[in-house]
């Protein structure tokens, strides 16, 4: 049997595109991915205060838990697996996920992007990652080995200054390490974190290494102006240095961008493979937020279901 379509990826933007794709009656399949968790991004966040309609905020998850009972409200078939591969050579499409193959005749890729890490001795695998360093403050803040030590959060953007604030609850103080001398944070959340009396930036800094013994003791940070080094003692470090798209199980099929993100046609999301659409952070370096993941989700959708109709009616 060839599936009309199948979506990879369950956050904003493949649920809603579940969504639009089972209400036009297309019987979307959605591989909603397993070792990283259903839900995408907004698993790991808090309160979202900027998704319209919720004047209260709402909690990541909730929202999430949300869409995902409204795509299979109106039929979306889940598949609680990751996607290994696909072919894209010829169509009908293949989509190997970890237990079920399916063929498909056109596809949605909504797979978003992970937090970025950098490349720091004493922060890799073998090392102090997930003993100390991490790269979601939201998921790991709360263990034991951070409660009331001096945590580093590393980068200068919304999720620096988010991290920061949600580690005050944990830590004694929390320093915001960021590389230039101005923040590229949202003025809200800039001020939010800066004016908090636990944070503190370290300006023209960067981490120079990790050290510790079977936990984290210490960071090293360098002024990138004067090269001074400067050891403090630190229980933890957290990455928030930006994202990657999630492309890797496309096996170079697709077009990307020379950052690694898809490219999509001006104003849509047509890929370079005719048939195959893409939405969301995966295809998103500029906006990346989950009500315009949403948007881009509901857009593929319709640009599937033409083609699909397209297709149907010239056979
Ligand atoms: P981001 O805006 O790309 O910020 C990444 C930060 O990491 C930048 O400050 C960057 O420094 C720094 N960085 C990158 N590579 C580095 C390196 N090699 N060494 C040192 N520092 C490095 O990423 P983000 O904060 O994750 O935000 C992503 C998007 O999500 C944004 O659009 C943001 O507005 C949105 N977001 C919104 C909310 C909210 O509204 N509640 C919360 C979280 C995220 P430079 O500034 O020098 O480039």
């Amino acid at each position: 049997m060839v599936e009309k379509l199948v979506i990879i990826g369950s956050g904003p933007a493949g649920l809603t595109a579940a969504i639009y794709a089972a209400r036009a009656e297309l019987a979307p399949s959605l591989y909603e991915g397993f070792l990283s968790g259903p839900g995408g991004q907004l698993m790991t966040t808090t309160e979202v205060e900027n998704y319209p309609g919720f004047p209260e905020g709402v909690q990541g998850p909730d929202l999430m838990q949300k869409m995902r009972d409204q795509a299979l409200r109106f039929g979306t078939k889940m598949f609680t697996e990751d996607v290994d591969r696909v072919d894209l050579e010829k169509s009908p499409f293949t989509i190997f996920g970890a237990q079920t193959t399916l063929q498909a005749t056109s596809i949605i890729i909504a797979t978003g992007a992970r937090a970025r890490r950098l490349d720091i001795p004493g922060t890799r695998e073998g090392e102090f990652w997930q003993r100390g360093v991490s790269a979601c403050a939201i998921c790991d803040g709360a263990i034991p080995i951070f409660r009331q030590k001096d945590l580093f959060v590393v980068g200068g953007g919304d999720t620096a200054m988010e991290e920061a604030l949600f580690l005050t609850r944990y830590g004694s103080r929390i320093y915001i390490v960021h590389r230039r001398d101005q923040l590229r944070a949202s003025k809200i959340l800039a001020e939010r974190a800066t004016g908090h009396p636990k944070i503190e930036v370290l300006w023209d800094s960067v981490v120079d290494r990790v050290e510790g013994d079977t936990v984290v003791r210490s960071v090293t940070i360098r002024n990138v102006k004067t090269s001074k080094l400067e050891t403090r003692p630190a229980g933890g470090l957290f990455f928030a240095t930006g994202h990657e798209p999630n492309t890797g199980f496309l096996g170079g099929q697709v077009e990307l961008l020379e950052n690694g993100y898809i490219k999509v046609a001006p104003s849509s999301t047509k890929t370079s493979v005719p048939g195959v659409f893409a939405a969301g952070d995966v295809q998103d370096f500029q906006y990346r937020q989950a009500v315009t993941a949403a948007g881009s989700g509901c857009m593929a959708a319709l640009e599937a279901e033409r083609y699909i109709q397209v297709l149907e009616l010239s056979k």
